[in-house]
């Protein structure tokens, strides 16, 4: 086993890996840039090793983060998920450091890093993926004929693509004409790339996707699905385990189909693979993130596994100690990313500091943070500054314990989804448990609420007119 891990990320995801470091007896070096000299993640390592003052830049900057896994004795690296890792150079220049890498291999990785690459592939493995381009998109009159052949709505999508942006709905071919450009430029920005491809849209599908586990002896299974179908701009906020919209038969047809895309890739380590399902249970690829995955605690949740310390005994070599047949799941599980940001105002992130920070607790309450009272939020970084994890024996009972638990949240100073969670969590399509990728845009009416400000002033002439009750 390892002796040292150099955890390349930042933030609840550093903590997230440290913490299992520290169950499985592994010492943990952190990096930081200075912008997170104050970050819980410097803190919470044995070693922290401030990388340089680019916020962002510094967490990836790959030459230097092997240097610094080597001279602080590591012999090995996690990337944890975000920054370097889906980057196939990043694992390639780890091993050649002589260290592991707590992933899949370098191949796996460019294999599926690009999306137009991962739908050949997985073509040929005979795996349904959504209909669409096989090539890059040349130009924009291209993109208008196979638009028109496929039908609309059709959607163009950035190939490097992740974190929900570079995706662009197009409903006619003046919309297909306003958003190529458009796309490619985000896309460009965003991936250093503006390669784009085309495919049909799914129209209402359910985000689903399958954790999977592989080791190097050949051994692979899947740990059951998360609907991740409540996203704002194609990225998820609230996500679940089990899905409710899946029959046992399909959970069963679409698991055995992610474990033959894995293995298709000759893929080892944990990967996720994604798939859209249409309302009538129509199902498709649509792309496999070679990493662990941000909403991992619900899967973690109604499984019981580890998948990080599992991540590290594949990497060390050991065989999985589990076959499909020994999983199981139990209850269902609810994860919501809570976000510095206003959903008010078009989800716009809101960095600064927090006046207060009260984190939930009890029964089936877990909470992955990174923030504490005083603490800034830098801005240079992803908004999301903790997850909290409900378990329910039911879907009622999770339900109604989320409500619970959000109501014992408290995060003051900045704005954050929580209120907005709070209504979702208490509608009544949330109860039922019936959402599409289109649920957010349907409620508008869950906006509806008032910030923690006014509930602060509402708190505050309380008060003041109790002690005036009182002739304090
Ligand atoms: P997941 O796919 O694990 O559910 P997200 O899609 O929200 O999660 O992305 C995971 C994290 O990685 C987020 O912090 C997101 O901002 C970041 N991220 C994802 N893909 C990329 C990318 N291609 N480039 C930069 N950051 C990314
Ligand atoms: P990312 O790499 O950013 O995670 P994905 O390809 O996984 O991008 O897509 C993210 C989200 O965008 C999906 O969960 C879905 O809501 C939406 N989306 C992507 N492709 C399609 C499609 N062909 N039809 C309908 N929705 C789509
Ligand atoms: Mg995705």
């Amino acid at each position: 086993m390892f002796k040292r891990i150099l955890v390349a990320n930042r933030g609840e995801c550093a903590i997230r890996i440290i913490r299992s470091c520290r169950e499985l007896g592994i010492g943990t070096v952190a990096i930081y840039s200075e912008a997170d000299a104050h970050a819980l993640h410097v803190k919470k390592a044995d070693r922290a090793v401030m990388i340089g003052p680019d916020p962002v830049k510094s967490y990836l900057n790959i030459h230097r983060i092997v240097n610094i896994a080597l001279e602080a004795g590591c012999d090995a690296v996690h990337p944890g998920y975000g920054f370097l890792s889906e980057n196939a150079d990043f694992a390639r220049e780890v091993g050649k450091a002589g260290l592991t890498y707590i992933g899949p291999s370098p191949d796996a990785i460019e294999d599926m890093g690009s999306k137009i690459k991962a739908r050949a592939a997985m073509i040929a493995a005979g795996v349904p993926v959504i209909p669409g381009s096989e090539f890059a998109l040349a130009n924009v009159q291209e993109a208008k004929t196979m638009a028109n052949d496929m039908g609309y709505p059709v959607m163009l999508k950035a190939a490097a693509g992740g974190g929900g942006r570079g995706i662009r709905r197009c409903d006619d071919d003046e919309q297909l004409r306003e958003n190529y450009e458009i796309t490619q430029r985000e896309a460009m920005a965003a991936f250093g790339s503006d390669e784009l491809f085309m495919e049909k849209c799914i129209v209402e599908p359910h985000h689903i996707e399958f954790q999977i586990l592989a080791d190097t002896h050949g051994n692979c299974v899947h740990l059951f699905e998360r609907d991740c179908s409540i996203q704002r701009r194609n990225q998820k906020l609230i996500e679940i385990a089990p899905s409710q919209f899946l029959t046992p038969e399909l959970r069963e047809e679409m698991g055995a189909i992610a474990v033959k895309a894995a293995k298709a890739v000759g893929y080892a380590n944990a990967g996720t693979v994604e798939f859209l399902v249409d309302k009538d249970h129509n199902f498709w690829f649509m792309e496999m993130n070679t990493r662990l995955q941000v909403e991992h605690p619900i899967t973690e949740t109604i499984t019981g596994v580890d998948l990080v310390a599992e991540q590290i005994r594949v990497a060390a070599g050991l065989p999985l100690p589990f076959a499909q047949k020994d999983l199981s799941f139990n209850g269902f599980a609810i994860e919501f990313r809570i976000n510095a940001e206003d959903p008010k105002n078009n989800f716009l992130p809101t960095p600064g500091t927090l006046t207060r920070y009260f984190s939930p607790g009890g029964p089936g309450v877990r909470v992955d943070g990174c923030v504490y009272p005083g603490y800034t939020i830098p801005p240079h970084y992803d908004s999301m500054c903790a997850k909290l994890t409900i378990w329910g024996a039911t879907w009622p009972a999770a339900v109604s314990r989320a409500l619970r638990a959000l109501n014992e949240y408290d995060i003051r100073g900045v704005r954050t989804t929580l209120p907005y969670y709070r209504q979702i969590a208490a509608s009544e399509d949330f109860a039922r448990g019936e959402f599409h990728t289109g649920f957010i845009d349907e409620h508008p009416e869950l906006l509806d609420y008032k910030p923690y400000e006014a509930r602060e002033d509402i708190a505050a002439a309380v008060a003041v007119a109790i002690a005036a009750h009182a002739g304090l």
